[in-house]
């Protein structure tokens, strides 16, 4: 059930790679669960909850999350070789910004803990500009 690393920014990767040695320095062991995200496959989340049934898991329209742009990642803590969402998610959020990541739990609008991305100074709004100027 780990999720693939395929699509993900290169540089993105590494820092990635930085913060989960820090973490297991630390002694804490994560799982990636979510990278790269395609703009339909964001578009098909988006409508869970509004256009078809189900619950609302995101707030992210097709191209409005740095998953679509192999900036951002998730991840769920492993204890005892179990999935684990309880785990330190403070230390997780500071060994994150040590690497230069952002972390959802950091957000002012909506608390997404298991979420680091990397913007690295530029908007959504750029990249969307961006993606649509290479089309
Ligand atoms: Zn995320």
């Amino acid at each position: 059930m780990s999720a693939s690393r395929e699509g993900l920014n290169p540089e993105f990767a590494a820092k990635l790679a930085l913060f989960e040695k820090k973490l297991a320095a630390n002694g804490i062991k994560v799982m990636l669960t979510c990278g790269y995200r395609s703009i339909a496959e964001q578009n098909r989340l988006y409508a869970a909850g509004r256009t078809r049934p189900g619950k609302k898991v995101t707030n992210a329209r097709g191209g409005y999350s740095w998953h679509n742009y192999g900036l951002a990642a998730d991840y769920v803590f492993v204890t005892d070789g179990k999935v684990n969402w309880n785990g330190p998610w403070a230390t997780f959020g500071r060994i994150a910004r040590e690497c230069g990541l952002e972390w959802g739990g950091d957000f002012k609008t909506i608390l997404d803990r298991p979420h680091v991305q990397w913007t690295n100074g530029r908007t959504l709004a750029q990249m969307r500009q961006a993606a649509a100027s290479r089309k």
